[in-house]
């Protein structure tokens, strides 16, 4: 797939001359679906980051679940402020290597919009109710929120961002799932079918291992503050006890006085600088052997030799710490009861809203005729709020 409908502007030769050779480069930007949009002031990136900044699914991140809903209090992650510390984290390691830190943030900043309300435990049940409908994947539902649902333009539905962002924010090969969730739609398929072609860019790869580190470490902090996780607990983990000693060497006493919360501050931010700089490290390693010059070359490298990646130790580490958030956190009988509420919310509002998809607003209501009643009503309660699907449900619950 070659598009040359956007021609590039001085700033964009300008800033593609400071980047490494497999980066990707403004000249790969694939054009925009709906025809050439050209402005000297931003890159092209540059402007899909901020149509995405401006998006209402961007926006409503803010009120949904990472791991604690917004009732709990304010100071625990949203999507919203988990996407920013994606991103800034990005931008850090694509500067580093030489990528475009522009695209990266963009892509980081997109990860999660397709994601439904009440976390993990929302995507489950609306993919279980979706079955012989397409199936529901939230990264596919990012997809359709900037191509299809956001409504910005007068001209055309979505966001028109540029082929190469809708790539990379494919996290996944698309394989045969995602036909089911666009049914038909040839600008779908032709992206998807790009997609399939390789691997990812590193920028992409870099925003998706900047996703796990960031909710590896943020995840604990959030569980500390909560009360599920305790400090004595996560000396356990190995890579928390080392930081934890290379801290105590750091700061000496200081450290041993502070208050539990500042010291796990303090360990979470060695542990995290640990993964970044053994990510960086590695990837500028990897690259020094392959000896790559193009992004073409890049995309047709087998997986085992792509060269975003952490070392073998850092990548135990952090498994070790995935594993402990599953057993303590993810699986702690309070979390479960919050996710199982979540579940039980969106299932009633699915069976209700395709029962009677007159109680939807109009406009959604309109979609039905293109998209079907199911996948209407999938697009309508995964755009969600957590507090707005709660008020729906009371409204339709029995008193
Ligand atoms: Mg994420």
């Amino acid at each position: 797939m070659r598009y040359t409908d956007d021609p590039l502007t001085d700033l964009e030769v300008f800033s593609d001359s400071f980047l490494a050779p497999y980066a990707v480069r403004h000249s790969d930007n694939l054009g925009r679906i709906h025809g050439p949009e050209i402005q000297e002031y931003r890159t092209c990136y540059q402007r899909d980051r901020d149509r995405i900044i401006h998006s209402k699914a961007f926006r409503r991140l803010g009120y949904k679940t990472q791991v604690f809903t917004n009732d709990r209090g304010d100071n625990y992650r949203t999507r919203l402020t988990h996407s920013l510390e994606v991103s800034q984290l990005t931008r850090s390691v694509c500067t580093a290597l030489r990528l475009n830190a522009d695209y990266g943030e963009t892509l980081a900043l997109a990860h999660d919009l397709g994601h439904t309300p009440f976390g993990h435990a929302g995507q489950d049940a609306l993919n279980h109710l979706m079955h012989g409908h397409g199936g529901f994947e939230h990264n596919c539902q990012s997809l359709r929120i900037v191509m299809t649902t956001e409504n910005r333009y007068p001209e055309y539905p979505g966001l028109n961002l540029t082929r190469r962002t809708l790539i990379g924010m494919m996290k996944h090969r698309c394989g045969s799932f995602c036909s089911g969730v666009f049914s038909g739609d040839r600008s779908f398929a032709d992206i998807c079918n790009e997609r399939d072609q390789g691997n990812p860019s590193m920028e992409a790869a870099v925003a998706d291992i900047c996703d796990r580190i960031a909710y590896n470490h943020h995840d604990l902090e959030d569980g500390f503050d909560s009360g599920y996780l305790h400090f004595k607990d996560m000396l356990e983990i190995p890579a928390f006890g080392e930081a934890y000693e290379r801290s105590a060497q750091k700061y000496g006493k200081i450290l041993g006085s502070s208050r539990e919360s500042l010291k796990l501050k303090v360990v979470i931010r060695e542990m995290l600088g640990e993964a970044v700089t053994d990510l960086i490290k590695t990837t500028k390693e990897t690259l020094n052997d392959l000896r790559i010059f193009s992004l073409d070359e890049l995309i047709s490298l087998s997986p085992e030799q792509f060269p975003v990646k952490m070392g073998s130790e850092v990548t135990l580490k952090m498994k070790d710490v995935s594993v402990f958030l599953r057993d303590r956190l993810y699986n702690h009988p309070e979390v479960i009861k919050m996710s199982r509420r979540g579940t039980y919310i969106i299932e009633t509002l699915f069976q209700e809203y395709v029962s009677r998809p007159s109680m939807m607003p109009l406009h959604v209501q309109k979609r039905i005729t293109h998209a079907g009643t199911e996948r209407t009503v999938s697009d309508y309660i995964s755009g969600m709020t957590d507090r707005f699907a709660e008020k729906e449900y009371y409204k339709l619950k029995p008193s």
